[in-house]
C-alpha cells in the first residue's frame, strides 16, 4: 500500500486519491493517444477537447449562467490583483475593496499602485477576526467594481453571503479558497477567479469566470497575456496553457460532480468543519478560535495557550501522519484546512488527537 498522510496544508493541498489515480493510469498513454498530457499539443483535438469538457463541468457544477466565459489562466491569482484594475477599471475611476485579511490586502495594495482604490471597509485593526456588516461598508456608487475575497485563506474568515455592491457596480471576487465548496448564485458576480491549488488543482493554473458585458470594457492598449478579452478569444489557448493543470482540474471537476456536486461536497464541507469547531468550542478554552464570527468552513484558525504547546502540538500530529497544521507565520497558532478534498476520516483523525493532546497538557 502506497502511503497517504492527513494532508491539512494550506495550498498547494490535498487532492482527491481517485484523481491521482486516474492521472497515474493515465499517465503513458492518454486516451489512445500514446503520450501523457505533458506531452501532447495544446492544438491537439484531444487537448480541446479536455477544455471544453472542463468548462461543461464547471458551467454543470456551480449553474453558470451562458453569458459567462470560463478562462484557465496563468500567474496565480496574484496576477489576478493586477490584471483587474487593468483591465476593469478605466482611467480616473476608483474601485473599492473589501479588507478582511492577507489575501483582499494584497489586492487592494496591489490596485493602488495602478490606480485609485478605497477600502470600503478595512478590518486589520481587529487582526481580521470578523467580517465587516453590509452597513460597515462604506460603498462608492460610481466605483469600477466591488472586490471582495470570498475566504480569507491565512485569518480563517469566510462570506457565506455576498456583499451587495450598489446597483451597477459590478461585484468581483477571489474565490481562491473556497472554490466550489458550496452552491452560490454565480448571477450576482461580474467575475469569479480562483487559484485552483486549494480546491480545485495543482498549482499553475487560476480558473476565471467572467461576464460578457465585463469583457467590452477592457481597454485596446493592454498586452496580450494581461487581457481578459484577448484571452476569452481564444478560449484561454492564446498561447501554451498548463496542460497538465488544467487537466487536473478536469478530473476534479468530474470527481466534484461524482460525489454529489456542490450539495453534496458543502454537507461534508461542514462536517469537517463542525467537528473541529465544536472540538475547540468544548475545550474551556484550551483551544481558542482565531475568528470570532463569520468561522471559515475552509481554514479552521486556532491558538492554544502558549508558542511552546502549539509547537509541541504540530509535531506530535506530524507522529500520527497529520501535517500542515501550523498556522501562517503573521497569525501564529495552528490552521487546519479542511479543503473539498480532505476526507471526513481526517477530521476525525485531528479531532480524536485535539482531545488527547488537551487531556495530556491542559
Ligand atoms: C492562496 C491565495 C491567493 C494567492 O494565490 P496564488 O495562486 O499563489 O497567486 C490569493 N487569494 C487567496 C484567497 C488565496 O488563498
Amino acid at each position: 500500500m502506497t502511503k497517504r498522510i492527513h494532508n491539512f496544508n494550506p495550498g498547494p493541498a490535498v487532492l482527491p486519491l481517485e484523481v491521482l489515480q486516474q492521472a497515474q493510469a493515465e499517465i503513458l498513454d492518454y486516451k489512445g493517444t500514446g503520450m501523457s498530457v505533458m506531452e501532447i499539443s495544446h492544438r491537439s483535438k484531444e487537448f480541446e477537447a479536455m477544455v471544453t469538457d472542463a468548462q461543461a463541468d464547471l458551467h454543470d457544477l456551480l449553474g453558470i449562467p451562458a453569458n459567462y466565459k470560463i478562462l484557465f489562466l496563468q500567474g496565480g491569482a496574484s496576477l489576478q490583483f493586477a490584471m483587474l484594475p487593468m483591465n476593469f477599471r478605466p482611467a480616473g475611476a476608483s474601485a473599492d475593496y473589501i479588507v478582511i485579511g492577507t489575501w483582499s490586502k494584497k489586492a487592494f495594495k496591489e490596485s493602488q499602485k495602478l490606480g485609485i482604490a478605497k477600502a470600503a471597509a478595512n478590518l486589520e485593526a481587529e487582526n481580521f477576526n470578523r467580517l465587516p456588516t453590509q452597513s460597515e461598508l462604506k460603498l462608492d456608487p460610481q466605483a469600477a467594481y466591488l472586490h471582495f475575497t470570498s475566504n480569507e485563506t491565512i485569518h480563517g474568515v469566510e462570506y457565506f453571503t455576498e456583499p451587495i455592491p450598489p446597483a451597477g457596480v459590478p461585484l468581483i471576487c477571489d474565490a481562491s479558497s473556497d472554490f466550489i465548496s458550496r452552491p452560490i448564485d454565480v448571477s450576482k458576480y461580474a467575475m469569479i477567479y480562483a487559484g485552483a491549488q486549494k480546491n480545485a488543482g495543482p498549482a499553475g493554473v487560476v480558473v476565471c469566470i467572467i461576464r460578457d458585458d465585463l469583457l467590452e470594457k477592457v481597454p485596446a492598449n493592454l498586452p496580450n497575456l494581461l487581457d481578459y478579452k484577448a484571452l476569452a478569444e481564444e478560449n484561454s489557448l492564446l498561447n501554451t496553457p498548463p496542460c497538465w493543470s488544467i487537466y487536473i482540474v478536469g478530473l476534479v471537476l468530474k470527481w466534484a460532480k461524482g460525489i454529489g456536486g456542490l450539495e453534496g461536497i458543502s454537507k461534508r464541507n461542514q462536517t469537517k468543519a463542525g467537528l473541529v469547531y465544536k472540538a475547540i468550542d468544548e475545550s474551556g478554552g484550551f483551544y481558542k478560535g482565531h475568528a470570532k464570527s463569520d468561522r471559515s468552513v475552509m481554514n479552521v484558525t486556532f491558538r492554544l495557550p502558549n508558542e511552546q504547546l502549539e509547537d509541541q502540538f504540530a509535531g506530535e500530529a506530524k507522529k500520527r501522519d497529520m501535517i500542515g497544521l501550523k498556522g501562517h507565520r503573521s497569525v501564529g497558532g495552528m490552521r487546519a484546512s479542511l479543503y473539498n478534498a480532505l476526507p471526513v476520516e481526517a477530521a476525525q483523525e485531528l479531532v480524536k488527537f485535539m482531545k488527547e493532546f488537551q487531556q495530556k497538557n491542559g
